[in-house]
């Protein structure tokens, strides 16, 4: 059973200007299909080949011999999970009981929007920027490179991929202007509520 790249929930062009379709062309249909490709090629023959994506992320963390399988396997459900934490016309106030969750846990919806943001500017390199949820709290967190909450029992909630591929062809080095139009803009918060519901 191979992975396959999953479509985009929406048009190429639907998230434009923010972010452009040619940005999409190459981080849907050339990252991620590499992440899928190589993920298929190295469990191929192995007792992961049938697994779950999930089983695999969990099985290879923190697994020096096979972190090449949990560096492509993590991206493919990062990047699985990012498509699905925007939408076009999105951004803006939190609705549904996400909002309430952060105005407990963070004071504010600025004060939350503050600290997403930061957590991305101040990844080194590349990596991630997540709202999770850790013992009954929302909570930020950074992770480097293709590491994910999954990988250590966290759910994930929202994410902002800020490795450069994600945002150089439409910002270049201005990496706070992608975290600042991303929040304003694009988080789809039905499937931040539907994450904290599960
Ligand atoms: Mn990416």
């Amino acid at each position: 059973m191979l992975f396959v790249l999953p479509d985009l929930p929406y048009a190429k062009d639907a998230l434009a200007p923010v972010i452009s379709a040619k940005t999409l062309d190459f981080h849907h249909g050339k990252h991620h299909q590499a992440y899928i490709d190589n993920t298929n090629k190295l469990i191929a023959g192995t007792e992961l080949e049938n697994q779950t994506l999930e089983a695999i992320i969990q099985a290879t963390a923190n697994d020096p011999k096979r972190v090449g399988i949990f560096n492509n396997a993590a991206q493919v459900w990062n990047h699985s999970f990012y498509w699905q934490c925007i939408k076009p016309g999105g951004g803006g106030k939190p609705t549904g009981p996400v909002a309430e969750r952060i105005e407990r846990d963070f004071g504010s919806v600025d004060a939350f929007a503050g600290a997403f943001k930061e957590a991305g500017l101040t990844q080194f390199g590349s990596g991630w920027a997540w709202l999770v949820e850790r013992d009954g709290k929302l909570e930020i967190m950074k992770t480097s490179n293709a590491d994910t909450p999954l990988a250590h029992g966290i759910k994930a909630l929202l994410t902002v991929d800020v490795w450069e591929h994600a945002y150089y062809l439409d910002y270049q080095n201005r990496r706070g202007d992608y975290l600042t139009e991303f929040i304003a803009k694009l988080i789809n918060w039905d499937f931040v509520n539907e994450q904290l519901a599960k």
